[in-house]
């Protein structure tokens, strides 16, 4: 393809990015890069860098790039048909088929799949659903939805109230007043230093149950949880901490919604992170990993409990009031499909929770011991490195240091491996595609510890 001269003028004259600091683009302050071709975990960009992208874009690209089944299927749908909606009953092969692939992947008691096209809009969906059910049962006042601090559920008017991370509300009059936090259950982080994992799991349950009494049970109608903390942090639960949440939700009949966005379809060595930890969700969030980006899809998995007060509601009051022109895309449909095919034929789960497991160890051998490396830690194909300015005292650095941030450029820049610095705290996040082999684990780790003694001696 001919080069175009004039793209990094258009980039900064029509692009908006997303997630960017518009002043420092405009002025050509920060690092852009336009990106050309990828493939396995390797991207590369106009400049002919070569990336190994241990992040797969945006913990999604979880098959790997380049995968020709993926590619195929989205140009045979387009060619045979691109598009038809699935309002008032219709439907295509490829998102009846997706749908039944979910359900027959996901915990027993889920019922059914409504698809969208990304995770926050399959979030707004799920928070419809659980107010829409609530007033099916004839108790509008439970309306409220509880949320971590340090979880993500999305950038929309809703879900970006209950993403509790301050960037995503500053200045955009949010958090919404439906929306309450409660504790982000972050060991490492936690006040009391003294207590231990499985205390500290109960201590959050506490502050749960703490919250609900203030509140008032009769107006909270929800929790929403990721399994594993994913933007907020890279941050697994504390022992027992899952057990003991959903004991105090079922205590006052909260529903409970499982945002799998990252955890869906295998990153953490299972297919999803509800059977991992013995959740029993109300709602699952599904999005990224289902097609593994090759084209936008999200969607909201339904129990059976509450699919049938939903069914009643629509021979009450007609037809259900919600739904997207794009809702269950048959070329997204036809990725998912291609996808979930492909990581069974190759048995990509698997390797996600075989080689991440081996990357998590690999990362803790090579820093546990640095003096500036306060908490190695991860899941599956998820790892977190977490800097603190002084480990005994857990004294953390200084934000304007930006020492995560400063890690991560080194890394890219020396060695070419794409990490992320998670936006709030000096952490470096890794979620690499599932298709990771041990040495380009190792090659993650060998950069990984090079950046760490640059920046920080
Ligand atoms: N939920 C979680 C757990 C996520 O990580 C994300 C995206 N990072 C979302 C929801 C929102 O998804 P999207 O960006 O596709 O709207």
């Amino acid at each position: 393809m001919l080069k175009n001269d004039q793209l990094d003028a258009w980039d900064r004259d029509a692009f908006f990015h997303p997630s960017t600091h518009l002043a420092q683009h405009a002025r050509g302050e920060s690092p852009t890069r336009i990106v050309e071709r990828a493939q396995g975990v390797y991207i590369e960009d106009r400049d002919g860098n070569r990336l190994l992208d241990a992040f797969a874009g945006l913990y999604c690209v979880n098959a790997g790039y380049g995968r020709q089944e993926i590619a195929d299927a989205i140009s045979a749908q387009a060619r045979e048909l691109a598009y038809y909606h699935s309002y008032v009953g219709h439907g295509t092969e490829a998102s009846i088929t997706l749908a039944r692939m979910i359900l027959d992947r996901a915990p027993g008691h889920m019922s059914k799949v409504y698809f969208g096209l990304g995770g926050s809009d399959a979030n707004e969906t799920n928070i419809k659903l659980v107010w829409y059910y609530n007033n099916i049962l004839g108790r509008p006042e439970k309306k409220k939805v509880i949320s971590r601090w340090r979880g993500y559920h999305g950038s929309g008017l809703m879900t970006g109230s209950l993403t509790g991370l301050e960037l995503f509300h500053k200045k955009f009059d949010l958090p919404l007043e439906q929306v309450v936090h409660t504790t982000a259950p972050y060991f490492y982080r936690r006040n009391d230093l003294e207590q231990s994992e499985a205390e500290f799991a109960a201590h959050c349950a506490e502050d749960l149950e703490a919250l609900i009494a203030r509140e008032g049970a009769d107006t909270i109608a929800a929790f929403i949880g990721e399994p594993v903390l994913g933007t907020g942090g890279i941050v697994p639960p504390p022992e027992g901490y899952w057990r003991a949440i959903q004991a105090v939700l079922k205590k006052h009949d909260i529903l409970l919604i499982a945002d799998e966005v990252v955890t869906g379809f295998g990153r953490l060595g299972s297919m999803f992170g509800s059977d991992h930890y013995g959740i029993e969700p109300d709602l699952i969030t599904i999005a990224k990993g289902l097609t593994s980006a090759y084209a936008p899809l999200s969607g909201s998995i339904v129990s059976e409990k509450m699919w049938e007060v939903l069914e009643k509601g629509t021979d009450e009051n007609g037809p259900i009031g919600h739904g997207w022109t794009y809702s269950a895309h048959p070329i997204g449909a036809a990725a998912g499909v291609a996808n979930l095919r492909l990581l069974d034929a190759l048995g990509l789960v698997a390797n996600a929770g075989e080689t991440g497991a081996y990357l998590n160890r690999a990362m803790a051998d090579a820093l546990a011991d640095h003096p500036h490396v306060g908490d190695v830690r991860g899941e599956g194909m998820l790892c977190a490195v977490e800097f603190v300015k002084d480990r005994d005292s857990r004294t953390f650095f200084d934000p304007a240091d930006k020492i995560g941030a400063r890690v991560a450029a080194s890394l890219l820049e020396q060695d070419k491996v794409i990490a992320r610095a998670m936006p709030q705290g000096d952490i470096l996040g890794f979620a690499p595609p599932f298709c990771l082999s041990r040495q380009e684990a190792d090659t993650v780790v060998a950069a990984t510890a090079r950046a760490v003694r640059m920046i920080l001696g």
